[in-house]
């Protein structure tokens, strides 16, 4: 329910030149929501007296049931004067496509840009039935309100059953103030999603340290709504058959609702390297490596492979990686095609962030050591010992073929 307290309401208008929906008008000196009013908190967001208030009920299952659809958040990356998704949208269709297909319903895929949006066809391909193509001038760059803005009208009209996000910066940034406005649960950096019997979203995520995995349900509230980092899940092979329904959705949007102004873009020190979230090839340390020298081992063999050098959060702690390089639950979350994890014991708050690899090599001085249960292949030795002879077999390899 929307209630207006007209001793704050200064008559500003600012709510009605903001609702998405046509709803906020102005009759007789006052304001008040018609019909068309969803409940999306756009008003109540922009009110600078907080004059409105909203109050959403616990819904029944009739009205639970009334939600529909898997969405799936697209974000997007410049690329060569476009918009294009970015590699984590791809992944989430493909578990989206799962989830659609348990609950029998449709998977849409929810673009945000401006006229560069590009390559949306692929999203068709790539698992989506449908995609909600929201254009905007404003939208030409995130802003953490614009994004809201339009994610609240988008999901309040049409009232889905799951939204997902990629658990990236922005994904990170606004997905939880979405949830907030629209009165939501949101599951952060899921590693698991299932459907149950009652066709309910389970979402699976590391609790308590990453000591224990819980399962979390929404019984009561739609739609349900989680992140998930890039990496975890699988993107489909790509579908050229796949009809591609392109919807054009109206978005109203104010430069008003949007406090933030990027007035500079500085590249930080970490840029340019090659990053481990997109990386084929990785070779991690732990704290078996016994010393920062000693990486330099791994990297040349990680360079060998075309790939990049990792670690985990106790060679971060002392110093020997920046933690742009920690894998885990606190650090990255990885899916190479190849993990080589040297001197790793394998704890779970790592594991969690290694175990999409594609092939995990491990090599342990421990024959019992819990990384192993992980690995496609154990290799039971000394790190230190077995790395400079690996270096070498990859190079005369290398020599091998180049001759
Ligand atoms: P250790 O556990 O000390 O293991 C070293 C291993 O090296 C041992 O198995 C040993 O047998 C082996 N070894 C020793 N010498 C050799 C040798 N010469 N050759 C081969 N093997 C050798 N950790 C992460 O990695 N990423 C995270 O994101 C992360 N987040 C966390 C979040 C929370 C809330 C908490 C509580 C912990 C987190 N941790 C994380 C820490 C995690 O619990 C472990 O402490 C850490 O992963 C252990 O790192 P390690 O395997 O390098 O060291």
């Amino acid at each position: 329910m929307l209630t207006i307290n007209y001793e704050d309401c200064t008559g500003c208008k600012l709510c009605v030149n903001n609702c998405p929906f046509g709803a906020m008008i102005y009759s007789d000196g006052r304001v008040m929501a018609n019909e068309l009013c969803t409940l999306c908190g756009a008003c109540a967001n922009v009110c600078r007296q907080g004059a409105i208030h909203i109050e959403r009920k616990q819904a029944s299952k009739e009205e639970l049931a009334a939600y529909r659809g898997v969405y799936v958040w697209i974000e997007t990356e410049e690329l060569e004067g476009g918009l294009v998704p970015r590699r984590v949208a791809y992944e989430l269709l493909g578990k989206g496509r799962d989830l659609a297909d348990q609950l029998g319903q449709e998977l849409v895929a929810v673009v945000l840009g401006d006229e560069r949006l590009g390559q949306l066809e692929r999203l068709a391909h790539q698992g989506a039935d449908r995609i909600l193509r929201c254009v905007h001038p404003l939208l030409a760059e995130y802003s953490t309100d614009g994004f809201t803005h339009v994610m609240c009208a988008v999901i309040a009209g049409r009232k889905p059953a799951v939204v997902l996000y990629g658990a990236t910066p922005h994904g990170r940034d606004f997905a939880p103030r979405v949830a907030a406005r629209l009165k939501l649960g949101l599951t952060a950096d899921c590693t698991g999603l299932a459907i149950d019997e009652e066709g309910q979203l389970v979402q699976t995520r590391p609790a308590f340290g990453g000591n224990i995995m819980a399962s979390i349900v929404t019984p009561y509230n739609r739609p349900q709504t989680a992140t998930v980092r890039p990496n975890v899940f699988s993107a489909l092979k790509a579908d050229p058959r796949r009809a591609v329904v392109v919807e054009e959705v109206p978005v109203t949007l104010n430069r008003a609702v949007i406090r933030t102004k990027v007035v500079e873009r500085e590249v930080t020190a970490g840029d340019g390297e090659e990053s481990i979230e997109e990386a084929r090839v990785i070779v991690a340390g732990g704290r078996g490596c016994q010393k920062a020298a000693n990486l330099e081992t791994l990297r040349d063999v990680a360079v060998q492979l075309g790939g990049v050098l990792a670690g985990t959060r106790a060679i971060v702690e002392q110093g020997w990686i920046p933690h742009t390089l920690q894998v885990g639950q606190s650090g990255t979350t990885v899916g190479p095609d190849l993990y080589i994890a040297v001197g790793i014991s394998g704890a779970i708050q790592h594991v969690v962030g290694m175990s999409s690899s594609k092939t995990i090599i491990a090599i342990n001085k421990d024959p019992e050591a819990p990384i192993f249960k992980t690995a496609d292949l154990s290799v039971v030795g000394d790190g230190i010992e077995i790395l400079p002879i690996l270096n070498q077999m990859i190079q005369a390899e290398k020599e091998k073929a180049a001759a």
